[in-house]
């Protein structure tokens, strides 16, 4: 008689023990299920939202690409960050100081130069007779999205069919004819007289450091 009481009480514990674990399964579920969908939704409305505003926000009165206040012809081809509207021209060529924007005639082909892009990446010009090059170190691969107050509708339709994050690389040496080219790894471009090559660089030479370094940072040379 207890025996039997026993079992019966057992089995009925694990009876609600077993709905229980049901109710807590689906409800974990369905829990789960709603925040992928939330999660789903968020990234949606964010993606949404910033080909909105590449249409909607208003134009800059001086457009950072196609603007060009100060009236200089790019000859080199440039380099923008798409977050700042910072334009670097990758000029391995001497300006001339005579003639703002023009080449100097005379290329003395006897020294190197280190400086900065308007972003604070290094920059190295070496103007030698056997190699004339410029080389730059972008940060790694993930880039800040385009902010497009710095652009005309124009110039954000040309820059957002390659790249809508970090970096892209610009000839604006004809204004009405801008080509953009996405900066990738392994790329390798010919912009009229200029060679231009994306490679991933490994400074330091032990894995230790790269494996610990972060992202390696772009090469980026002319
Ligand atoms: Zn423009
Ligand atoms: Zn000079």
């Amino acid at each position: 008689m207890l025996k039997t009481l026993l079992k019966k009480l057992v089995s009925l514990l694990s009876e609600k023990w077993l709905r229980w674990m049901v109710i807590l399964w689906a409800g974990g579920l369905f829990l789960f299920c709603a925040g992928l969908h939330i999660g789903n939704e968020m990234c949606y409305k964010t993606e949404v939202e910033f080909w909105q505003g590449i249409v909607t926000v208003q134009e800059p009165e001086s457009c950072a690409i196609c603007g060009n206040s100060r009236g200089l012809t790019f000859h080199a081809p440039c380099l923008l960050d798409l977050s700042t509207g910072n334009l670097v021209e990758l000029a391995i060529y001497e300006p001339s100081c005579r003639y703002p924007g023009e080449l100097s005639e005379n290329q003395s082909l006897d020294h190197s130069v280190i400086t900065f892009t308007a972003n604070g990446d290094p920059m190295f010009i070496d103007r030698l007779k056997d190699i004339q090059r410029c080389v730059t170190y972008l940060p790694g691969k993930e880039g800040e999205p385009m902010d497009p107050v710095h652009y005309c509708r124009n110039c954000r339709a040309i820059l957002a069919r390659v790249a809508t994050t970090g970096y892209v690389l610009l000839d604006l040496y004809n204004l009405d004819e801008i080509e953009a080219y996405p900066i990738e790894e392994g790329a390798e471009y010919n912009i009229r007289i200029y060679s231009v090559s994306v490679k991933y660089s490994l400074q330091g030479t032990t894995q230790g450091r790269y494996l610990t370094g972060g992202v390696p940072p772009v090469r980026f040379s002319m």
